[in-house]
């Protein structure tokens, strides 16, 4: 009789920590890695041939949107086919839950498509993501532009007043206590603009309690950047909590190669508070339409318009020669509206990933019509693009940012590791193949070269297809906690 569920035979392992490559077996029975051996020395029910593969942890996209996808979309197939086995959500300041009001409103339809998948709590959410059975995990962060909408209604262009912070307090300490992992802002946009640095942090002291992590999309990444950063690495030295910068860029032409300052500030800034920060792989970003990005950006496509139909992968300036009129004019056509912007520098964005406080994150937007191709491509793009074609930094390297560095990161117990006892998140990938395939013209596309990819012990993926395995979980801050104890 066989001793293991599954073991992937004769790989070479790439165990997360960056270490170099070893080959093994790798065994796994239930939800963990039950052994890991000698080539050819395993047996199990189910054998994966890894003969010239890589088996890596399962990546960790530390920076996504996919709160509500996880329950919509529950095969999850544009992260798992990329060998993605947690997404964590909740960033940029929108989070499904705590959320009371009947609408779901602008700011909430970035990440959800139906009501019933908002809740007034986050137990009631993360049940609902339970229940969906998605076939990869989330951990969840709260958003600071969530709790405002929830808390203040739509008087928002103001700091909120000493009752309204004390309620947002309070829910994000009650949204902590029931496993959320962390709060997120997104001060850049318009439902949090007016808040205040004193604002934010009397919001988040629960963190210092519960050690949850602060990310923030900064409320300028581009002239302002260096205030920005200042600012955000005061609201986690003031909270007590460990930071994540979110998509650290420098943008706009006339902020392209500043990474020559920022970089060094963060290095800096790294020796005296806890502090990371996550990228993704292009010169280009993406979010809602706004005028006020036209000028900074040397392209812009449209992504959605609720307004007009067809527009969706269109260029905005030929969407303006169309109409007869200026971008901005054109742009407040299609409003409400998502866009891509080309506004970053390529050698800002490889100097980025590969400094030592940087890991992946794909910032897609899991419901656009025509979303950025991150949203298919990221991780499969590092190891292939950047890693094994620009040589920027070795496989090992590669894989630390996506995993264990990750998990480190955001406390996440016993994953990012091919180590005996964690679970079995596992990604087993050609590295001579490996590539993605995403491209801003034809943005839904699975990666090629992305083997086999198991989460909780469950196949999600497997020769370019749905694996049928539906074994994620919403992960819990406490129980996290609890095992991260247990292990030390
Ligand atoms: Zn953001």
């Amino acid at each position: 009789m066989a001793a293991y569920d599954i073991v992937i035979r004769n790989g070479q392992v790439a165990d997360g920590t960056g270490k170099k490559l070893y080959a093994a077996d790798v065994a796994v029975k239930g939800d963990r890695i039950a052994a890991i051996g000698s080539p050819g020395s395993l047996r199990g029910d189910n054998e994966i041939d890894a003969n010239g593969k890589v088996v890596a942890p399962g990546f960790i996209d530390v920076h996504t949107h996919d709160d509500t996808a996880l329950i919509d979309n529950p095969t999850m197939a544009m992260k798992a086919s990329q060998g993605v086995t947690t997404v964590v959500c909740g960033n940029c300041g929108v989070s499904a839950a705590p959320y009371t009001r009947p609408d779901v409103g602008h700011w909430m339809s970035l990440i959800v498509k139906k009501r019933e998948n908002i809740c007034k709590d986050f137990t009631a959410f993360a049940a609902k993501v339970d229940a969906a059975k998605p076939a990869i995990n989330g951990a969840f962060l709260i958003g600071h532009g969530t709790l405002r909408l929830t808390t203040m209604g739509d008087d928002l262009n103001r700091v909120a007043s000493a009752s309204e912070i004390k309620t947002m307090n309070e829910l994000l300490d009650q949204s902590l206590s029931q496993g959320a992992i962390g709060m997120s802002s997104g001060l850049f946009y318009a439902v949090s603009s007016h808040a205040s640095t004193d604002e934010v942090v009397d919001v988040a002291k629960p963190l210092g309690k519960w050690k949850g992590v602060y990310t923030a999309h900064m409320r300028d990444e581009g002239d302002h950047i260096i205030k920005s950063m200042d600012e955000t690495f005061e609201i986690g030295r003031r909270v007590g909590a460990e930071i994540i910068v979110s998509h650290h860029k420098c943008s706009g032409r006339s902020n392209f190669g500043r990474m020559v300052e920022t970089l060094p500030k963060f290095t800096e800034a790294m020796k005296k508070q806890q502090i990371a920060f996550d990228v993704y792989p292009y010169v280009a970003g993406s979010t809602i339409l706004r005028s006020d990005m036209l000028e900074r950006a040397d392209k812009v496509l449209i992504t959605w318009s609720d307004k007009i139909a067809g527009m969706s992968g269109r260029d905005l300036k030929d969407i303006a020669a169309e109409m007869g009129c200026s971008m901005k004019e054109a742009a407040d056509r299609l409003q409400p509206a998502g866009a891509i912007y080309f506004m970053m520098d390529e050698k800002d964005v490889q100097a980025a990933m590969s400094h030592p406080g940087a890991m992946i994150g794909s910032d897609g937007i899991p419901f656009d019509a025509h979303p950025h191709p991150r949203l298919w491509g990221t991780f499969p793009r590092v190891l292939g693009h950047y890693s094994r074609d620009l040589k920027l930094f070795p496989l090992e390297d590669a894989v630390r940012r996506m995993t264990s560095y990750s998990a480190q990161r955001f406390h996440l117990a016993k994953r990012g590791e091919v180590k005996t006892g964690y679970y079995a998140d596992l990604c087993v990938f050609d590295p001579a193949t490996v590539i993605d395939t995403a491209t801003f013209e034809k943005p839904i596309a699975p990666a090629q070269g992305i083997d086999t990819v198991i989460c909780n012990g469950a196949i999600a993926w497997r020769d370019g297809k749905e694996g049928g395995g539906r074994a994620g979980r919403a992960l819990n801050l406490q129980q996290m906690q609890e095992e991260a104890k247990v292990e030390a």
